[in-house]
């Protein structure tokens, strides 16, 4: 029997113990085990990797203090706009979404998309009447609403800047953006994604999360991957698919063409983040370059869940 492997994320930055106290920590470590078991009792029973990540990622998207479904960010306008992506490594087929609001479950319409739209992206008001018409949950602005993401809005609304969910600013707590990478019993990889984007952002701006390639990838050949960080540096260094591209091509190991792009790739272009990996032997790699990334890892049936880097 192939090893089955999940790994989550709930976002990278400037996540600093001294921001956290005892009880919110617990909740963001349950958060993401909880995510984590949901998606390992797929790959349990025989269930395939999509699967395991789509669930994994829509518990993440439920729980609020993650920027993803319920909890995003808002933007300038006070709207939340959210993407996701979903890719299957077996087949290459991959569905995302970019720039929706009130859908409850973003990777959800991804996946739909991926199944049953003959297309890879689609994006706003189409995308969500393609969501009616395959009669997926939508839910009012109320459900969206969280009240710290509301202040950080607040402290930045009235100026061009717009930032990261879990950049430091003032007195804020950061949270982020929601990722799954899953190796299934058939050896299948897959690779998910959702978020709300930066807070404040603009002018229907769109990161890394809803492109293929850059912040989500899936290939049975090398790695699953998704990706969390500014993402306007990850589009730039196509990360996910240099990773792959890495291990395909010139015959790194997983946790090499990781250290590679993450650690020096990214950082000598500016790019703040990090992501989670799992390759084909189910090897799992969680680099980031930022001071935190809420994480976790579940393998011979044992969660393993980390905020910061020690
Ligand atoms: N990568 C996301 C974006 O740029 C943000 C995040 O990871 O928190 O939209």
């Amino acid at each position: 029997m192939n090893k089955i492997r999940i790994a989550v994320h709930g976002g990278a930055g400037t996540i600093l113990r001294s921001h956290m106290n005892v009880e919110k920590e617990k909740q963001y470590l349950n958060g993401l085990e909880n995510a984590l078991k949901t998606g390992h009792s797929i790959l349990e029973k025989g269930g395939s990797s999509v699967d395991a990540v789509q669930a994994a990622v829509m518990s993440l998207e439920n729980f609020p203090l993650f920027n993803a479904g319920r909890g995003a960010v808002f933007t300038h306008i006070g709207t939340h706009e959210m993407d996701a992506s979903i890719m299957d490594g077996k087949t290459l087929e991959a569905g995302a979404v970019c720039g929706i609001s009130n859908v409850q479950n973003p990777v959800h319409l991804a996946r739909v998309i991926k199944e049953h739209s003959g297309h890879v992206l689609l994006c706003g008001k189409d995308a969500e009447a393609f969501a009616k018409k395959m009669n997926l949950p939508f839910q009012s602005d109320d459900y969206f609403y969280e009240e710290s993401r509301f202040k950080q809005w607040q402290q930045i609304k009235d100026t061009d800047y717009y930032e990261l969910d879990h950049t430091d600013t003032k007195d804020e707590k950061k949270f982020g953006t929601v990722g799954a990478v899953a190796l299934d019993v058939q050896g299948n990889l897959a690779a998910a994604t959702s978020t709300g984007g930066m807070t404040n952002k603009r002018y229907g701006r769109i990161g890394d999360t809803p492109i293929i390639g850059a912040g989500t990838y899936a290939n049975n050949r090398t790695c699953a991957i998704s990706c969390t960080g500014h993402g306007e540096y990850f589009i730039r260094a196509v990360v996910a698919y240099d990773i792959s591209c890495l291990m395909e091509y010139k015959g790194h190991t997983l946790k090499q063409a990781c250290d590679y792009v993450v650690k020096d790739k990214l950082v000598k272009m500016g790019g703040e983040g990090g992501l989670i990996a799992i390759d084909k032997d189910g090897n799992i790699e969680l680099p980031f370059n930022s001071d935190g990334m809420y994480r976790g890892w579940m393998k011979n049936r044992k969660a393993e869940v980390r905020i910061y880097e020690k």
